[in-house]
């Protein structure tokens, strides 16, 4: 089993959907992928949050035994996101970014920290991304995900950190914007022309799409009837992904295929609940009752 290691927010999110709210409650793209991977492997945390972080959050991030030997407790207020969805869930606005001490954060890798073989570079900063991997000794397999914000005010550190990563995680607007092209297959090919090699694409309640140079595969997204806040469905696929591939200690193509449903199953039970309220909650049994139930969506036979 190999461990992980990932850097990126942990923030204080407030966010409303159509259904209901969440004021200043546990979010970030490091915490989100730390719990989903959390069910699979130990998981390392490099982040940086303020004095005024509640000792509750870091309580529930060890109860998964979340190594937070790289979590920085720096001297002023930690980050806020605030965003709101409409009926259409897929689609975030952000409404606010304060940075606070990410804003001059800059992480020394404990020794031990610096050989992990997975690596995620969860949506944070691109320089802060590529501080990380410069630390880090020989990776397996290194993994970036990022967002509009980063790729409208970040990008030439951004396509420096995409061209030294495997795989890139974003969504279809992501891919659109960092290729400049409207179609996302010609999108996903342009990336992979970047560095990458291979780029998953993620596609809310319309699945996930995987293309790298000889391979192209599509999984749905499970059909779920209620949907209170997709909040962390990104990060907690990048979760669920990185975590079996590292669990198996595996990056070859099948394993990439079982973990990008691994990854689906974790998205789809973050979206149940505001914050990180379904993670808490879930059990190892439910991740491998729906992983069958995905495998029932897809199957089906040739003619004879
Ligand atoms: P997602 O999985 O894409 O829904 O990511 C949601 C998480 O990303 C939220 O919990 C936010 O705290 C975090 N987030 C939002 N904007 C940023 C940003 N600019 N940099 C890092 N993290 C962010």
């Amino acid at each position: 089993m190999g461990d992980l290691l990932v850097v990126g927010s942990v923030a204080l999110d407030s966010v409303k959907t159509p259904f209901g709210q969440a004021t200043e409650a546990l979010g970030g793209s490091a915490t989100y992928f730390s719990f989903a991977a959390s069910f699979f492997t130990t998981v390392r945390l490099v982040a940086t949050v303020g004095e005024d972080f509640p000792g509750e959050h870091l309580a529930l991030l060890k109860n998964r035994s979340v190594d937070l030997s790289g979590l920085q407790v720096s001297h002023g207020k930690t980050f806020r996101w605030v965003g709101e969805y409409g009926y259409d869930l897929n689609e975030a606005r952000t409404l606010d970014t304060q940075l606070n001490v990410f804003a001059d954060f800059k992480p020394s890798l404990p020794a031990p920290l610096r050989r992990t073989p997975f690596v995620f570079l969860a949506n944070i900063d691109p320089e802060l991304q590529l501080d990380v991997l410069r630390q880090m000794e020989r990776p397996r397999l290194v993994a970036l995900d990022t967002m509009n914000f980063w790729i409208d005010g970040r990008r030439q550190a951004l396509l420096k950190a995409v061209a030294e990563v495997d795989v890139l995680l974003v969504n279809d607007a992501e891919a659109r914007q960092l290729a400049r092209e409207p179609n996302l297959i010609k999108a996903a090919r342009t990336i992979l022309g970047f560095g990458p090699r291979a780029v998953v694409v993620k596609r809310g309640e319309y699945g996930t799409l995987m293309v790298s140079d000889d391979h192209f595969f599509f999984v749905p997204a499970y059909p779920l009837e209620s949907v209170f806040d997709p909040t962390g469905a990104g990060d907690s696929f990048a979760g669920g992904f990185m975590g079996y591939l590292a669990k198996r200690d595996d990056v070859g193509a099948d394993a990439i295929r079982r973990a990008i449903v691994y990854g689906s199953v974790m998205a789809s039970f973050a979206v149940e609940d505001f914050s990180l309220n379904r993670l808490v909650r879930l059990r190892p049994e439910e991740i491998r009752q729906r992983y069958e139930a995905f495998q029932d969506l897809v199957r089906f036979e040739l003619e004879p």
